[in-house]
This record gives C-alpha cells, structure tokens and sequence, in this order.
C-alpha cells in the first residue's frame, strides 16, 4: 500500500481508520476522481484476532458492481445458508450470490487494501489521530505527536470507540452489554472438545486456528466483563474449566479477545463537515455476522454523494441523504443482534420461544423474508416513495444484477457499473431519452424481474441507478419524475 510522510498535509477527504469501511470508502472516493488519504494506528494491514468471518449477499454484490467480487470469492468458501436463529437455505434467492462467503478479516482487509492500493490511495500508517477542529472551509485533523492534516471532509471510519465519533460530540445511544464472550487462539496440550457446547451459563464453541495448529475458541462469560478490561490467559483458563471441567492444558496464545452485545448507534452520522461509518456509527454483536457488511455498505452509500460534494456538483445537503437511509439500516441490525443474542439464553423460557421461532422461520415466505433481511439483500431507500402513489417496488430497491443486450452486446447490468458513475438505462424504444447528465444505455432484457423476498415485479420501461446500485427512478409509461429525480440525486443541471 502507498505510505506517506505527513509532509503532503492537504487532502478534500481525509479518512481516519483503514478497516474495512475506511478502506471501501477509500477506493469509493479514488474512482470519483477525490483526493482522498487514509490515517491509520496500525503500521501494517495484519489483524490481530479474528474478527468478521463472512460476507453476505448484498456486499459480495457491491464488490461485483465494482468489478472486484471474485478477488474474495476466490479465497473463500460459499454456504447457501444464513443464519439467523436457525440456519435459513438462502440458495433461491434471485441474486448471483445466494450464499455467504465464509472468509475471514484479514483476508477482505488485504484484498481491499490491495484494490486501495491499485487505485494510488495515500495512506498514512502508524499514525494515530488525536482529534480535530472544524471551521466553515474545512477540518484540522490532529495526530499524535503535534502533526496536524487539513481536510474539507473529516470521515470517522476509527472503530467502535471512534475519537472521531466522541470528538465531534455524536451521542453514542443504545444499550450497555448484557453478556460476554472471551475468544482466544491457543495450543492446548490434550484435544479439546470440537464444536458446540451447551451449559447453563451459555454456548461456547472450539475449533481449529486456519492453520490446523491451534484451537481457536469462542467462550460465553458467567459475568458481563466491563468495558476496557483486558482478557488474560488465566480468564480463558477459568472459563474453560467452567464449562468443559478442564482447560486443555492450554498455552501459548496466539492472541486473546473478548466482545460483548452491547448494541448502540450514533444519534446522527454527520456533524457539519464531520462524517461517520462503520463501528464508529454503530456496534452490536457479531452473532449474524452483520457489522463489516454494514460498514462496507455504508462507504458504498457515502462515497458517490461526498465525491459530488466535494466536486461541487451537488449541495452538501445531498450529505443528509447518507443518515436517512443508512441510520435506519444499522438499527435494524441492532435489533436484529439483540433478538439473536436473548433467544440464545439457556433457560426453559427462552429455549421455548426459540422453538416457536424456529418453527415461524419454517414458513417458506418467512425463511425467504429473514434471509433476504440477514443477507441486506431487501434494503429500501425511501427515495420519494412515501410521496408517490403506487410506487414501482423498484424505486428505492437495488437494481438486479440482469443479463442486457444492448447495441455493443450482451452485458450485466452490474459491469455499467465498475466507475461508479450513474446510469440510465432505456429499455423502450431507443431515442425516447435526451440527456447527456449521466451514461444512458439503450437496452434490451427478456428476463424475468424478481425482488428478493418480494418476487416477481413489473418489467420497467427505464431505470436510473445510482453508483450504489440503488434505483432511483423507475420510468413505466412516461418521463414523469425523471428531471426531479436527476436534480435530486446528481445536482442541477448547469446553467
Ligand atoms: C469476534 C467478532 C466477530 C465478528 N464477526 C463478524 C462477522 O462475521 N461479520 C461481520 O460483518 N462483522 C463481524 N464482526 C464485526 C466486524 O469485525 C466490524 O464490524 C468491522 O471490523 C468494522 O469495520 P470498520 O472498518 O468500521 O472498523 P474497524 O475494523 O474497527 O477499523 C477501524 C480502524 O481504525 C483504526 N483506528 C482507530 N482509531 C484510530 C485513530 N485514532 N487514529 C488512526 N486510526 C485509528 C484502527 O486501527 C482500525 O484499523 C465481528 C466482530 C468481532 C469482534
């Protein structure tokens, strides 16, 4: 990856935290043409511990508008289940990516490090961000060690206890933790349990580290730790014998870790010329596997709107759009990990009710509806719809990846997608459109419609997709709309 000195100072987008939203955001940006650099603690993209083991359906689809989703397929393996609660078949979903991608972090945070990289992102390592001040042209970054960045755009993409987030002073609302959980990587000097096990205090599970050498093991804790205490191999130890009788004989941590469910958000994810994404706007559990999708969907949905801020093309209030739609979406999330984590308690009550949802998920259209939901794949954007009666289901929806035939060939919808540019497509009779504000394509395409979780819609007569591959007009018999639709999403038209 590009590292720099500080001594280039100026930037239109300065990042805080190269994780995976900061480094989505990253690439996002650079494709918009933005000068754009990342400050990040680490020196070094290695992770320590294992954090986010999959990706879902939703962002395996925003790296393939992208043109970058097999770079990830290719390490990892894919299960045709989610899991919420119960595993839930998710193979009939109507995307090219009915699945999840069990891969873990280190390995998206390296292969996105390495697109970043490609697209001659500046990064500055080992630096840690102290704090900023902000004035109406744009932001002092502070680093450690008295260095200073100016930006117009500050985005904290620092993690769930973000400096960027707590000096912007953006109340971090939500619950405290109700359980904890110690992971470790560790030898062990007998074999351990594989798998699940289930006891009074929890579940817990052991299996083995990638390399097969060492246990790698997730353990329910008797007591909630608090925060910002430091798990030690004495703790892992004791929980151990807690639950299985022994500890393995265990030693030589390759790392040890603990996370909790507590579950807050940020009350707002802009704060004038201060932005927020990722854990830095919203933590919750990991059960679900839903935090660095969210994180990378929500760079995805930031990045195209402040690249336009930043060019002068459309009004900062274009920024306002990014918490609208994307506040609710982690919220969700939230209470969707605090659903999972209280039907994991093992008392009688709660093992009754987690029958009966097992038994509801059983439903055909529920299963469809909570895979859809767990995979991100039935997000919808407003976008005017509560203003307008009857609505397209399209409108607000993300655009299906669909086979076209258009004058050049055939091609996937997805693939006019790769610059994250905007794009009307005409599915009538050519000629019909005039405007040369975004890429127009004429285009023919016989297949059938289907939404995820909703089926099949009416075929459109023309969309317009946005660069995150959300519709933003849907034309059916008329050009109603389509002016309005451009101003609001790709600035007034020039004079
Ligand atoms: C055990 C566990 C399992 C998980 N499993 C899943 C899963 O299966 N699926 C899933 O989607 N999510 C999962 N998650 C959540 C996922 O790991 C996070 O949601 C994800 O890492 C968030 O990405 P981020 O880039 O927003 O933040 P982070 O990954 O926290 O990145 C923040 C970056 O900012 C840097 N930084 C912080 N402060 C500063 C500063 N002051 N100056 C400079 N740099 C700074 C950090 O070094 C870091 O690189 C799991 C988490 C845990 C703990």
């Amino acid at each position: 990856m590009a590292e720099r000195s500080v001594a280039m100072r100026e930037h239109a987008v300065v990042i805080v935290g190269g994780g995976p939203t900061g480094l989505m955001l990253a690439g996002e940006l650079a494709l918009a043409g933005v000068d754009v650099a990342i400050v990040e603690r680490r020196a070094s993209q290695d992770l320590v511990g294992s954090r986010a083991g999959g990706l879902h359906s939703r962002t395996i689809e925003i790296l393939d508008q992208r043109g970058i989703a097999g770079r990830f397929l290719s390490q990892g393996q894919t299960h045709p289940v989610v899991g919420f609660h119960v595993p839930l078949d998710i193979s009939d979903a109507p995307t090219r990516h009915p699945y999840v991608l069990a891969l873990f972090q280190n390995h998206i945070e390296r292969t996105l490090a390495g697109w970043v990289d490609e697209l001659k992102v500046p990064v500055y390592r080992a630096r840690e961000v102290t704090g900023f001040a902000q004035d109406a042209g744009g932001v002092d970054v502070q680093l450690a060690a008295g260095q200073s960045l100016r930006a117009q755009w500050l985005v904290g993409c620092d993690g769930g206890r973000s400096v960027i987030r707590k000096a912007a002073g953006i109340e971090f609302a939500g619950w405290d933790a109700t359980t904890s959980w110690l992971i470790a990587e560790v030898e062990t000097t007998s074999e351990p349990k594989w798998g699940w096990h289930h006891d009074a205090v929890g579940s817990h599970a052991i299996g083995k580290s990638e390399d097969g050498r060492r246990a790698r093991m997730v353990l329910t804790e008797r007591e909630v730790a608090g925060p910002g205490n430091e798990p030690t191999l004495r703790e892992v130890s004791e929980a151990l014998i807690a639950s299985y009788g022994t500890d393995y004989g265990i030693h030589s941590p390759a790392w040890i870790s603990r996370f909790t469910d507590m579950a807050r958000q940020a009350v707002s994810y802009r704060n004038r010329r201060v932005l927020l994404a990722g854990d830095a706007a919203h933590v919750h559990a990991p059960v679900g596997g839903q935090g660095l999708n969210i994180g990378v969907q929500d760079a995805v949905n930031l990045g195209w709107k402040l690249a336009q801020v930043v060019k002068g093309t459309s009004p900062e209030t274009l920024l306002d759009t990014y918490h609208t739609e994307r506040h609710p979406v982690a919220a969700r999330a939230l209470r969707s990990t605090m659903a999972l984590v209280a039907l994991r308690r093992p008392d009688a009550h709660t093992k009754a009710l987690g029958e009966y949802v097992s038994q509801l998920l059983s439903i055909d259209d529920a299963r469809k509806r909570m895979a859809a939901q767990q995979a991100g794949l039935d997000i919808c954007y407003d976008l005017g719809r509560s203003h307008i009666d009857n609505a397209h289901p399209l409108l607000g929806r993300r655009m299906p990846d669909l086979d076209l035939i258009t004058a050049d060939g055939p091609l996937r919808v997805f693939t006019l997608l790769h610059t994250a540019r905007p794009v009307l497509i005409n599915f009538g009779a050519p000629g019909v459109f005039l405007t040369d504000r975004v890429r127009l394509i004429d285009a023919e395409c016989t297949a059938t419609w289907e939404l995820p979780a909703l089926g099949a819609v009416t075929a459109p007569a023309a969309v317009l997709i946005r660069p995150d591959g959300y519709v933003a007009w849907v034309g059916e018999r008329s050009l109603l709309g389509l002016p309005d639709a451009l101003t609001t999403w790709f600035g007034p038209p020039a004079a």
